[in-house]
């Protein structure tokens, strides 16, 4: 049946705002579980760049929309025009789930959970104790720091191409645990490389297709690296490519994409994510 037929004048909104966001696979998986699960509601994506992003919250609001996703570039930005954070949310400084309750718009990081469980899954363990890589310095590596503090990591290195900004999530990572987080460049990375053990992309490479650049260089990569790289599409990116031909454990981030939806469809229905299902259902878009 055509799902449009199904939708009725009570059917209620959960919008993903994002840019770009025709990439995503949240409107195929949140879709899938709305409709297992009998819920009058449908999961739309909407593509809004920086400038319309306050108009875009606001109208949540006007709409009264069950709620949203917020993804690349707008999970910190959006952090000042919501109405109260969670914990995990408030620590981490991004926001990647809300919800519209009682008037107020209430924003949530699934992310952090996503990404946890999506490594015990690829790699059979979580990060205690190891040397964590990560790549990039926006709200995606925010969530995996915070993962890898909570889970007591024994060192966390930060690597992205704006310095200031890699810095700026070191400092506010110092309040977050005791593992020791720090910056590094280009000119570290050759004598750090035997010694780490997971390497996290959480840089915007690889989300554009046919761009076959990799977030660092490869030669770094050895055959004990565990590489997560929190991107995923048709192909698997040009890092998962190299990290699979140097022996490496890989995994991309479509596990990640659906344990973070498990966790906000549990947030906007108050019901069991049915995420074998979701799970199901990205593998085949
Ligand atoms: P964001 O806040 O916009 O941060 C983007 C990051 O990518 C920054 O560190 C940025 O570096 C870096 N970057 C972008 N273009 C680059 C380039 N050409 N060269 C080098 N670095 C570049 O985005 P985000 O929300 O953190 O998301 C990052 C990625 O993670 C996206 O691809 C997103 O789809 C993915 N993600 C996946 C999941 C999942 O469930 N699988 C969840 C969350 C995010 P600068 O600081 O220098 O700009």
């Amino acid at each position: 049946m055509d799902v449009r037929e199904q939708l009725t004048s009570c059917t209620r909104l959960v919008a993903i705002l994002g840019h770009p966001v025709r990439h995503s696979r949240s409107p195929a998986l949140h879709n899938a579980a709305f409709a297992a699960q009998g819920l009058d509601m449908v999961y739309l994506a909407f593509d809004v760049p920086g400038e319309q992003l306050t108009a875009a919250v606001a109208g949540l609001k006007a709409l009264g929309v069950v709620g949203a996703n917020i993804t690349v570039p707008h999970k910190e930005t959006v952090v000042p025009l919501l109405d109260t954070l969670d914990s995990t949310a408030q620590k981490v400084g991004a926001v990647n789930t809300v919800v519209y309750r009682d008037g107020a718009l209430v924003g949530y990081n699934t992310d952090v959970y996503g990404f946890l469980m999506a490594l015990q899954r690829g790699w059979g363990r979580g990060p205690r104790d190891a040397t964590c890589l990560v790549l990039g310095a926006g709200g995606a590596a925010r969530a995996v720091v915070a993962g890898l503090l909570a889970e007591n990591a024994a060192q966390v290195l930060v690597y992205n191409r704006t310095l200031a900004r890699a810095r700026d999530l070191c400092t506010a990572a110092a309040a977050w645990g005791t593992t020791p987080c720090r910056v590094v460049t280009d000119n570290d990375l050759p004598a750090l490389a035997d010694r780490v053990d997971l390497i996290v992309n959480c840089t915007a490479i690889g989300l554009e297709e046919g761009v076959k650049v990799s977030p660092v260089p490869v030669d770094i990569l050895r055959g004990h690296h565990m590489v997560l790289d929190l991107v995923y599409g048709r192909e698997p990116t040009t890092l998962l490519q190299a990290a699979r031909q140097r022996g490496c454990t890989v995994m991309d981030g479509l596990e990640m994409l659906v344990q973070q939806a498990a966790r906000a469809f549990e947030i906007w229905t108050d019901r069991a994510a049915p995420i074998e299902l979701m799970r199901e259902t990205v593998m085949s878009v």
